[in-house]
């Protein structure tokens, strides 16, 4: 016997059984979107490795120590860890920025080497919404408002919003020196990580999970209390306009996000059902990004909602609709039957298009074929057996009531089974 070949460690299969959730989930978001006026776009799994080191930045973890990079021939690669780098760099390539304002979606893989556990996986999927050309703050508050709508249209409650501020870079340079001033006096009760951030990414210590370091975090300069006017009153009104439509927040002044290129408002929701992976959505202002990989100085933001996150939101509540079952199964039993049974049935289904229709396929007896019936869901059975058919009729007999079995001749059986499925009523 050969050895038997598991998945990729982190990498997980989504069973039929599981399915239904994400469907419901995908219908939903697609949906949601159009509706406030985004449009899909599809970027490569694939990208240049520079892309993601120039627009994630090297001192991330992302991109210091998480990604799927890889060679072929001259070219170094790197499957995609987000997709922020790759809908900004399509937007430059197919010269999409002088022009109209974008209001665009994907949803798809991303890839990351972390340490596999529950709700952190290294094949995970994104939805993933970015609004380029807006300065907003008007847009921030609609991006906030669509994804509140999306919880409610997802029967989703336990999730909170904390918003922030990061202000421009310019600001946060002033910022920025105050917080490893304050650090540099608390060195010695530093974490390594932390430490190694100290140099380039102070502000990701502010977001450090290591409850030693909370304390002082606690008492850290605060960076809302440094912004410029400007990104002052772009706060003050998102948050107004967040308040109006009547969406509940906190601000942090601790969330930052790990990725360099963001400028202003942040965002994040959280929730207490899944315990220490919170974050199911994350999103923020790039306004600097495009500009840093060679496109037109273009203000943007956008957000990446972690999507196996929220299937276990939706499988926690029970909130996802019952797969639709089938409408009809059709038993076969007899030698001209097996024969005729697909004609028949691709006839019914060009004549019924939106019914479904399951067949017996591979025989097998009377009581058999009436288990496989019930287990289908279906509420009307077809028997086609030589008798019937020798008969030019097929037996339709409904299975989920009482009233008994009748034959239909074939030419009248599309009608016959509309009207039964409809019901006395329909
Ligand atoms: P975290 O703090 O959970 O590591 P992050 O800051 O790395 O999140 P982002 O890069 O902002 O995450 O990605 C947006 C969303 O994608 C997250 O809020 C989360 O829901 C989801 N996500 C990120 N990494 C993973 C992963 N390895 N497995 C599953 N979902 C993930
Ligand atoms: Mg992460």
């Amino acid at each position: 016997m050969s050895e038997v070949i598991q998945a990729v460690r982190g990498m997980n299969d989504v069973l039929p059984a599981e399915i239904g959730t994400w469907q419901f989930l995908e219908s939903t978001v697609r949906e949601l979107v159009s509706s406030y006026g985004f449009q899909e776009m599809r970027v490569p799994v694939v990208e240049e490795t520079r892309l993601f080191k120039r627009a994630i930045g090297e001192l991330t973890d992302v991109v210091s120590k998480e990604m799927y990079s890889f060679e072929m021939g001259e070219e170094q690669l790197t499957l995609r860890p987000e997709a922020t780098a790759g809908m900004c760099r399509a937007l430059i390539s197919n010269g999409m920025l002088r022009g109209p304002r974008h209001k665009l979606w994907c949803i798809g893989p991303m890839f990351r080497h972390e340490k596999p556990q529950k709700g952190r996986y290294r094949q995970f999927h994104q939805l993933d919404v970015e609004a380029v050309g807006f300065a907003g703050p008007d847009i921030d508050a609609e991006l906030i408002a669509m994804t509140a709508r999306l919880w409610r249209q997802l029967g989703i409650t336990r999730v909170k919003l904390q918003l922030n501020s990061l202000g421009t870079s310019e600001s946060r340079k002033a910022y920025r020196e105050l917080l490893v001033a304050y650090f540099r006096s608390h060195e010695a009760k530093l974490d390594e990580d932390s430490k190694r951030r100290l140099e380039g990414n102070p502000l990701r210590i502010l977001d450090s999970k290591n409850p030693e370091l909370r304390e002082i975090i606690a008492r850290a300069p605060v960076l809302t209390e440094h912004l410029d006017a400007e990104s002052r009153a772009h706060f003050d009104a998102l948050c107004a306009a967040v308040k109006s439509i009547g969406i509940d927040y906190v601000v942090n002044p601790r969330l930052v996000r790990g990725l360099d290129y963001y400028s202003r408002t942040v965002f994040e929701w959280t929730t207490d059902a899944l315990g220490s992976q919170d974050a199911v959505c994350a999103g923020g202002r790039y306004d600097g990004l495009i500009s840093h990989l060679g496109g037109d100085a273009t203000p943007a933001i956008g957000f990446a909602m972690g999507i196996e996150r929220v299937v276990e939101l939706l499988v926690q509540g029970q909130s996802v609709p019952a797969p639709r079952a089938a409408d009809v199964f059709v038993v076969v039993s007899g030698e001209q039957a097996v024969a005729q049974a697909l004609k028949i049935v691709e006839r019914l289904r060009n004549e019924l298009p939106n019914r479904r229709f399951e067949v017996n396929l591979g025989g097998g007896k009377f009581k058999a074929q009436f288990q496989r019936a019930d287990r289908s869901g279906a509420p009307l059975a077809l028997i086609l057996g030589d008798d019937e058919l020798s008969r030019g009729v097929v037996a339709v007999k409904p299975l989920r009531q009482e009233s008994g079995q009748s034959d239909c001749p074939i030419d009248e059986l599309a009608a016959r089974i509309e009207a039964a499925l409809r019901g006395p009523g329909g």
